[in-house]
């Protein structure tokens, strides 16, 4: 493995933090090019699970005791620290939810109850099926419009057309900040200014950008910016839904049960204050305490060289997959990272995943949650290879190799 550290960090002391990646299947190394579906995780991350359940296990924010505070206290430290991380201006604004999926429905549930018939939902050809799905529900309900902003043969977002699909009756505006099947990165501080602008707020959906990139949801000045934990190297089942203090004052609960009230009587109920309003019912506080721990990781790396870094291998497994007769990469923004999508003439992605996966490549085929899009490219589905900054150009050379193969014993 290359261990030079031209990079900024020492790539195998790394690696060395994700026993995962030193595991085989059938035989092979393996190779774990599917990132952007899920990422391993940390040693630090795996201790504080191991540790939570073996020995500081207890519900938190209720209890007397020794244990209940240490858990509340490891909880809202862990909040902190994501604070910290995303610079909200306060740690209340950072709200536990279970992923990205569940914070969408979150805003949709209770910033959509406002919205009436003829308000306007804005999205992008390119958003992940969680960032249509619940919006089309939203609509039938309120009785509002989506429409969608549209993209170009690149994979980048058609930016010319945004001042007219921006009108008054704008109300929001919900956009990825990285593809997770084009690996474009978006504009979304010049988005949200116009947003803005019309008077809209701005959903910005960071699933597959701050594993990647560093976030300042103050610089971006967005509205709601939601992730989730198994992406950036923490848990399943918890993620995080940041949201200006103001607008989330404003909004109505989601669900309602324990935790989230400040008094319950049978004639009315009063709710707590943030971020405990939009919490009902025991979280996920393992997840919670773990995906500090992730974040903990994280704060030891250089952003800025691990975007660079990322970047450098996208470039570099392209133009060798460039190479081969057949292959369309379907993707190709000017600024994009982390993810290579494409699709060969005359075969099927899921037989070349199948052959890869026998060589120990752990790639995704198929739709990647974002059918409108392959409809738009004209395609099925594709291959997709997505890059972590644990991942080597060592990787992507047997990687090339496996994939020159298949096209051998395929076509
Ligand atoms: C993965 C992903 C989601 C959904 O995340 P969940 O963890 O499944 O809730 C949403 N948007 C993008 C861009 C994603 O990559």
């Amino acid at each position: 493995m290359n261990s030079t550290s031209t990079i900024g960090f020492n790539i195998n002391e790394i690696r060395e933090q994700f026993p995962a990646l030193r595991r085989q299947v059938y035989g092979k190394n393996l190779i774990y090019f599917d990132n952007g579906a899920t990422s391993q995780k940390p040693q630090n991350v795996l201790d504080a699970i191991q540790q939570y359940y073996t020995k500081d296990n207890a519900n938190i924010h209720r209890g007397v005791h020794f244990l209940s505070q240490q858990a509340t206290n490891e909880y809202e430290v862990a909040r902190k620290t994501i604070q910290q991380y995303i610079n909200a201006p306060k740690s209340e604004e950072v709200i536990f939810t279970k992923g990205t999926t569940d914070s969408i429905n979150l805003i949709a549930f209770s910033f959509g109850q406002r919205l009436k018939p003829g308000d306007e939902i804005l999205i992008s050809e390119m958003e992940h099926h969680s960032n249509i799905v619940r919006w089309q529900m939203l609509c039938e309900r309120q009785g509002c419009t989506l429409k969608v902003l549209p993209i170009n043969e690149k994979g980048e977002l058609e930016m010319d057309l945004l001042d007219t699909y921006l009108t008054e009756k704008t109300k929001l505006v919900s956009i990825t900040h990285i593809s997770n099947t084009l690996g474009t990165i978006n504009p979304v501080k010049t988005i949200t200014q116009k947003a803005h602008a019309v008077g809209a707020k701005v959903v910005i959906d960071g699933a597959q950008s701050i594993q990647h990139k560093k976030v300042d949801v103050q610089a971006l000045d967005c509205d709601f910016y939601v992730f989730s934990g198994h992406k950036v190297f923490g848990p399943t089942g918890i993620g995080v839904l940041y949201g200006k203090e103001a607008i989330l004052n404003d909004m109505p609960p989601y669900q309602g049960g324990g935790d989230m009230i400040a008094k319950v009587t049978f004639e009315r109920t009063t709710y707590n204050e943030l971020p405990f309003k939009f919490e009902a019912g025991t979280p996920h506080i393992a997840g919670g305490i773990c995906l500090g721990k992730a974040f903990e990781f994280l704060n030891k790396l250089d952003m800025d060289k691990v975007l660079a870094y990322e970047a450098e291998l996208c470039a570099y497994a392209e133009d060798m997959l460039s190479t081969f007769e057949g292959v369309r990469i379907i993707g190709t923004a000017k600024k994009k990272t982390s993810v290579v999508s494409f699709v060969v003439d005359g075969i099927h992605p899921f037989d070349m995943g199948t052959l890869l996966d026998k060589q120990g490549i752990a790639v995704r085929t198929g739709h990647h949650c974002t059918q409108p899009l392959m409809d738009k490219f004209g395609i099925p589905g594709t291959i997709r290879a997505s890059f972590a900054f644990y991942n080597t150009k060592e990787e992507i050379d047997i990687f090339i190799r496996a994939v020159e193969k298949s096209i051998q014993m395929l076509s």
